[in-house]
């Protein structure tokens, strides 16, 4: 199968689904990672924060699979914010992932206490003319901290975020689009902490005879975000990637579109 792939801003591509490893227990990783490979997964989304890079890297580089056909994301975690301390950051990142260069490098959370975020962000661009980096983009940047990276006139590729039938951005949503910033929606099932099933995506995944899962992964897909469920379990990788032989109309869309209720499943990765 083949993942369908955006073009991002910058000109460069991006597979739309991916697989994530927010969670993943680094002991667990190299394992995890190499069944997603064998699933069909080629991009796969890590941080810094998440300790598990190192496993990313060792599936990686045990499953033969050629680097271009890869697409790697990492960030740089809060504590690592600054011109010069942020390159170290990516450099130990890259070391740990046994990669020359990541696929894309973003700023995992705006840092409004140290009031660093634009520094951090008008140091990126270098990362990408040296060639340890093929994209650039931001996580957690919503309609409060967005207008600050834009000020600078470096416009990220993506901004990883938040977004899920229940909350999907509706505030940030038109900066995002004026500026052709594709959407990563992070915890894309609601981190399975809604039943999503008892609501109308049952109902449009039953008519489909398909999961609630793969019916909101479709959703997302429709809507145009970049999207990588996450799942330790090998049957559940190969259903969120199973997704691609059906299409919702214009209304389960529209449907689902209409759940939005300002829902955040995840309070405690506000920013710090
Ligand atoms: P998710 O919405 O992908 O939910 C994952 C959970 O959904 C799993 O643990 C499992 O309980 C359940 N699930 C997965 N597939 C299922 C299926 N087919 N049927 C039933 N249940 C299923 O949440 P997530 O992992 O938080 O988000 C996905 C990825 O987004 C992460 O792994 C990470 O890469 C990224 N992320 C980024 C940030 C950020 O701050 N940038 C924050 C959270 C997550």
């Amino acid at each position: 199968m083949t993942v369908p792939t955006l073009t991002l801003n910058d000109g460069k591509t991006i597979p739309q689904l991916g697989f994530g490893v927010f969670k993943v227990d680094p002991e667990e990783t190299e394992r995890i990672v190499t069944d997603a490979l064998e699933v069909g997964y080629r991009h796969i989304d890590t941080a810094a924060v998440y300790g598990n890079e190192e496993g990313v890297g060792r599936a990686i580089a045990k499953s033969g699979i050629a680097r271009d056909e890869l697409f790697v994301t990492t960030k740089l975690w809060n504590d690592r914010h600054g011109a010069d301390e942020s390159k170290r950051a990516l450099g130990e990142s890259l070391e740990k992932l046994g990669l020359d260069h990541v696929d894309l490098y973003l700023i995992h959370w705006p840092t409004p206490e140290n009031n660093n975020s634009v520094e951090t962000w008008e140091a990126f661009p270098s990362y990408r003319d040296q060639g340890l980096t093929t994209s650039i983009g931001v996580s957690n940047f919503d309609h409060r901290y967005l207008p600050q990276i834009l000020d600078t006139g470096i416009i990220p590729a993506v901004d990883q975020i938040e977004c899920h039938p229940q909350f999907q951005q509706i505030e940030t949503r038109p900066l995002l689009t004026e500026h052709d910033i594709k959407v990563e929606a992070w915890g894309p099932l609601g981190q399975g902490k809604v039943d999503y099933a008892d609501t109308v995506i049952g109902e449009i995944a039953s008519a489909h005879g398909k999961s609630w899962a793969q019916t909101i992964i479709r959703w997302h897909l429709q809507r145009g975000h970049v999207v990588f469920p996450k799942s330790n379990n090998r049957d559940r990788m190969a259903q969120n990637f199973d997704v691609f032989d059906f299409e919702l109309t214009t209304a389960e869309v529209a449907a689902i579109d209409g759940l939005e209720n300002g829902l955040i499943v995840n309070k405690s990765v506000e920013p710090v």
